[in-house]
């Protein structure tokens, strides 16, 4: 690995709490910034969890930062540019291909979940992060001068907390005192991961292989079925969002029959079927669920702060619940080295300032891409297929968390006073700005 480089000592202690996208970014970005680490996670062991997951040219742009990390994702991901979308009957409605108008964004990264999360978990262990696994933390407590969290029974204490705990998270009850009560979004979605060697001499499929990495959209009524081969080929991902009127019980582990999806799936286009019949029984059932917005993802003290799902969950239709994640860790390292160990909850505050506008909207892009394509109108639609399209917003993947906090943290601090200045503060208006605002 090329050799990492930190910047000079800060003196400031941080804890955080999980290990996912949000803690370990924010665990490798404080690290890299000088300030001392400490990571907690639950999880005894580290286990290769999940599947399909996506990291636009924003998040991109973090892991380019790390050295030898670019080099070791390329091993286990792709960078998919072009989406064929169809209709439910398998009329092809548009190739949707990004790449040559993104060149400037940077590089996106697909891939399993579970191959990405090892990369940048071994990573930080071999910078040296101090990260120690099967520790749950079952409390949080904070004064105007330090903040900690008690797991196995221990104190651990340092200038600030940063709980990124996922969607359930603890620290959101203790530190903020929201009773946590997840909504359902009226969806859910069945996933699947599997070898695809039988789906290769498919007539209608061979095209997703030919590259090596295919991504095909299927767009019905209130369904949609999404379909990418990846590892070169080897392996074929589909997710299926559905509506859902079953509880709210949310999981990464819970199973549903392989039934299921084809009742939701029934007449629709023959080569879906050919993909369900290979694919392995039962599937990964996830309820999609709404939180609302917290009103704040920062401690009465100022010395916590939410970051990740635990402060914003996002729907998958967004694309970007795991870069939003990591562009928290990073604008949080920038704020610490700003505001120095003097000045913790100035840091925090600007932190919430700088992100909340832009994770709300960014929220929001996942429930317009649904309702696009669950509520289209399909009299409209074949006249203009392009409606149909993925938006690829600027504001959202050509924007660069770490410089875009350095250029505002001054003016940012400046109107923490301000009682006028509310929420906005000094945002440039942020579907506006991009990496070279
Ligand atoms: C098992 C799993 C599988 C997933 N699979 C996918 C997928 O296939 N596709 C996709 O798009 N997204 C997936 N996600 C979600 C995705 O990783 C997140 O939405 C996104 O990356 C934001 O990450 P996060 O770090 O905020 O939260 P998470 O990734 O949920 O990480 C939270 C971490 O905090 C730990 N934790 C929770 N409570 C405590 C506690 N009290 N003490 C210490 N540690 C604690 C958890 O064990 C976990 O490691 C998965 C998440 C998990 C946990």
């Amino acid at each position: 690995m090329a050799s990492f480089e930190r910047a000079p000592d800060t003196g400031i202690h941080v804890i955080i709490v999980g290990t996912g996208f949000a803690g370990l970014t924010a665990a490798i970005e404080c690290y890299r910034k000088g300030h001392s680490v400490l990571v907690l996670e639950s999880f005894k062991e580290r286990l290769p969890l999940g599947d399909v997951i996506s990291f636009g040219p924003n998040s991109g742009r973090i892991f380019r930062r790390w050295p030898g990390m670019d080099e070791e994702l390329d091993l286990i991901t792709w960078n998919t540019e072009d989406l064929l979308i169809k209709s439910w009957k398998g009329e092809t409605l548009l190739k949707q291909s990004w790449g040559a108008n993104e060149k400037e964004y940077g590089k996106n990264y697909n891939g399993h979940r579970g191959n990405i999360h090892e990369a940048i978990f071994e990573y930080a262990v071999k910078i040296g992060i101090d990260i120690r696994l099967g520790h749950k933390v079952m409390d949080y407590f904070e004064t105007d001068r330090e903040a900690g969290v008690v797991a196995n029974g221990e104190r651990f204490v340092a200038d600030v907390v940063l709980a990124g705990d996922g969607v359930r998270s603890l620290g959101r009850t203790i530190v903020l005192g929201h009773e946590d009560k997840p909504k359902s979004s009226g969806y859910a979605l069945y996933r699947a991961w599997f070898d695809a060697t039988p789906l290769k001499e498919d007539p209608d499929l061979s095209w997703m292989f030919k590259k090596g990495e295919g991504l095909c959209a299927w767009i019905g009524p209130e369904v949609h079925f999404i379909a990418a081969t990846t590892k070169n080929g080897r392996d074929l991902s589909w997710v299926c969002t559905h509506l859902d009127d079953a509880d709210v019980e949310e999981s990464w582990m819970a199973h549903a029959p392989l039934s299921n999806a084809r009742k939701y799936l029934a007449g629709w286009d023959p080569v879906i079927h050919r993909i369900l019949d290979v694919t392995p029984d039962p599937l990964i059932d996830w309820k999609l669920v709404y939180r609302d917005p917290l009103p704040t993802w920062i401690s009465p003290k100022k010395r916590t702060a939410l970051i990740g799902d635990a402060a914003h969950p996002f729907l998958p239709t967004s694309i970007q619940g795991a870069s939003q994640a990591m562009e928290d860790g990073a604008t949080l390292a920038v704020c610490l080295s700003r505001s120095g160990k003097g000045k913790i909850q100035e840091a925090l505050q600007v932190f919430e300032a700088l992100r909340y506008e832009r994770v709300r909207a960014a929220q929001k892009t996942g429930e317009t891409t649904r309702d696009t394509w669950h509520k289209a109108d399909w009299a409209e639609v074949k006249k203009n297929p392009e409606s149909m399209k993925l938006k690829r917003e600027e504001w959202l993947l050509n924007f660069d968390a770490e410089v875009y906090a350095e250029k505002n943290y001054d003016a940012t601090a400046a109107l923490l006073d301000d009682p006028a200045a509310g929420r906005e503060l000094n945002l440039p208006k942020i579907t506006e700005i991009s990496a070279s605002a």
